[in-house]
């Protein structure tokens, strides 16, 4: 069995195990391979294991692989920040979205996104950790922005999402996820159906999953260590 292999299997057991320690359905958790930086032979590798969902971060990187893999039934997330002008590839090629963090993004995947295909799931960003670098809207101005977005036609507001900032600190990060926890309780109050958490990666799933992940977004723990080009 190749090393993609084992690895994937190796996180499937860790979730797995995460989520019945919590008392949780394994099957009430995706996990979505972060591919971002490998190339297209490994995410066919990885999706030859069985694994369908695969997030990239950068736009041409996912159009680049879309169309390399265009023979595979992927579901292809996008978890990267996202520029306007980068807008109508992400809306044609993309299943999912996850950092929606302004409603002028919101607006323009909703409108190019293709007649021909299903609405565009959707997640909004929120910054949990409250620190000026991290992307993702305030947590006070989420409601409004779900509410907004939850109207575009184009799109199917699915959840929410969030990076805390890196840490083991295990209460730091309860308090971190719980903001996402307490605001889908908020607009469940409001009406408001959000049936997606996404939060988790390789260094915090279990901590995530404790906490009431539906989605946790693994790269390193699949892939291996990620190097950028220069
Ligand atoms: C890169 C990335 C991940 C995966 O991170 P790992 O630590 O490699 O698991 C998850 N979510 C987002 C938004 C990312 O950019």
């Amino acid at each position: 069995m190749s090393q993609l292999t084992l690895a994937l299997h190796r996180v499937q057991t860790q979730l797995a195990e995460a989520a019945h320690a919590a008392g949780r359905d394994a099957a009430t958790v995706q996990l979505l391979a972060v591919s971002k930086t490998f190339p297209a032979e490994a995410v066919r590798e990885v999706y030859a294991a069985g694994q369908r969902a695969f997030g990239e971060n950068y736009v041409q990187e996912l159009q680049a692989k879309a169309a390399e893999l265009a023979d595979l039934a992927i579901e292809w997330h996008f978890i990267g920040p996202l520029q306007s002008n980068k807008t109508r590839i992400v809306a044609e090629t993309a299943h999912w979205v996850h950092a929606i963090d302004r409603l002028k993004i919101a607006e323009r995947l909703s409108a190019q996104r293709p007649a021909h295909l299903p609405p565009l799931q959707v997640c909004v960003q929120v910054n949990v950790s409250g620190e000026d670098s991290k992307s993702g809207c305030s947590p006070a101005d989420a409601p409004a922005l779900l509410q907004a977005v939850a109207a575009l036609p184009g799109l199917q507001l699915r959840g929410l999402m969030c990076i805390p900032e890196p840490t083991q600190d295990a209460a730091t990060l309860a308090a971190r996820f719980g903001v996402l926890r307490q605001l889908q309780q908020q607009m469940a109050a409001q009406g408001l159906v959000l049936d997606t958490l996404s939060m988790g990666m390789s260094a915090d799933m279990a901590q995530a999953i404790a906490a009431g992940s539906t989605l946790v977004r693994v790269g390193t723990a699949i892939f291996g260590a990620r190097h950028y080009p220069a």
